[in-house]
């Protein structure tokens, strides 16, 4: 066997993305909803499904569905465009807003598939962090905007993994400030129930993200979307993979799309739930919460790598983030059901009054 050259260079500090998934009896580390699809719904997918042509490629646009999301937010479907999970999109946009010669502006800690995506199409990053209680440093990202030089930011609300949404005032600020793409990533708005979508008709450098993967519990299908000017999705329809969002998908997302209002009750349970999680977790010696608009907590705590271990032996899998960049000491967990919320509650309490007899 002959060797093989190097990749391209791009690649080489990057790591392939990780998702940590492991069994587990609580799978709180994705912030994914946790109820399926109900019984229902699901009869009619299988109905879309047995209707689909496999031999034909798919509608390239997903343009039935584009028209359902256009018209529940009151644009044309030219304004929106459907991806392969939010994820596709945000590599589209590093293709089309990025590049050599361009650059990105971040705000982390967020999330980190945006500066990936900005290191595979040899964009060049530039940072403003957040402050030390993950709220966005305002004047210093106006500040550097101000250079000029930024061609696209990402504002994420609510920003994942710390929780909180982005101030709209501060999002109206920026978006009057420069002419680079200013991206709303709402992939938890539904629990938010904020967005920005009122603005897109006065600015035009706004363009708004959003997934079914999250409140809608279609993680496992893959699709999201964004709203936008007409121009822009065009730039983006340029860069995207013509058939990325297969027929079933299509189908599935059609479906849950059109009935979405029978999800609204679940999004509250979350809701409250997330609540309930919180005040559980106020409770717990040693233990930070940083308030949450979405369906997830971000928490810091001493010892947070051997409390992520003891959570898992006990059945129960967050998200470590305890030795990320910003996040040192943090772990997040999904708001569950009420019975896994109370078994890592429980859980977690017990590590902790552990941890107080071993004194
Ligand atoms: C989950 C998520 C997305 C999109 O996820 P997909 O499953 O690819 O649609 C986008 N942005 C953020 C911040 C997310 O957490």
């Amino acid at each position: 066997m002959r060797r093989v050259r190097p990749a391209a260079p791009q690649l080489a500090g990057l790591e392939p993305y990780d998702p940590k998934y492991l069994p587990a009896e609580a799978f709180l580390s994705a912030n994914e909803n946790p109820c399926d699809v109900e019984a229902a719904l699901r009869a009619e997918i299988v109905r879309e499904i047995r209707r689909t042509a496999l031999n034909r490629y798919p509608d390239p646009l997903a343009n039935d569905l584009r028209d359902l999301i256009a018209e529940a937010n009151g644009l044309d479907r030219d304004q929106v465009l459907v991806g392969n999970g939010g994820d596709e999109l945000l590599f589209d946009l590093a293709l089309a807003w990025g590049g050599p010669g361009r650059t990105f502006l971040n705000l982390p800690p967020t999330f980190s598939v945006y500066a990936t995506n900005a290191q595979l199409t040899n964009t060049r990053i530039v940072e403003v962090a957040r402050r030390a209680d993950f709220s966005l440093d305002e004047e210093a990202v106006l500040a550097r905007v101000a250079a000029g030089d930024i061609d696209y930011v990402i504002v994420t609300s609510p920003n994942n993994p710390t929780g909180e949404r982005a101030p709209e005032d501060f999002v109206l600020r920026l978006l009057d400030a420069t002419d680079a793409l200013v991206v709303v990533d709402e992939a938890y708005f539904e629990f938010s129930r904020r967005t920005l979508r009122p603005y897109l008709e006065s600015h035009e450098n706004l363009l708004i993200l959003r997934t079914f993967s999250k409140a809608f519990s279609l993680a496992g299908v893959r699709v999201g979307y964004v709203l936008g000017h007409a121009h822009v999705i065009r730039e983006l329809v340029k860069v995207r993979q013509p058939y990325s969002v297969d027929a079933l998908s299509q189908a599935a997302a059609r479906v849950v799309f059109a009935n979405r209002a029978t999800f609204e009750p679940g999004i509250a349970a979350i809701i409250e739930e997330r609540e309930r999680l919180m005040r559980g977790l106020l409770t717990l010696p040693g233990v930070t919460p940083f308030p949450s608009d979405a369906n997830y907590i971000l928490f810091r705590m001493e010892g947070a790598d051997a409390a992520w271990a003891f959570l898992y032996e006990r059945g129960v899998l967050v998200r470590d983030f305890s030795h990320a960049p910003l996040l040192e000491g943090c772990l997040r967990v999904t708001v569950g059901t009420p019975e896994q919320n109370d078994g890592f509650l429980a859980a977690l309490r017990d590590f902790i009054m552990g941890r107080c007899e071993a004194r």
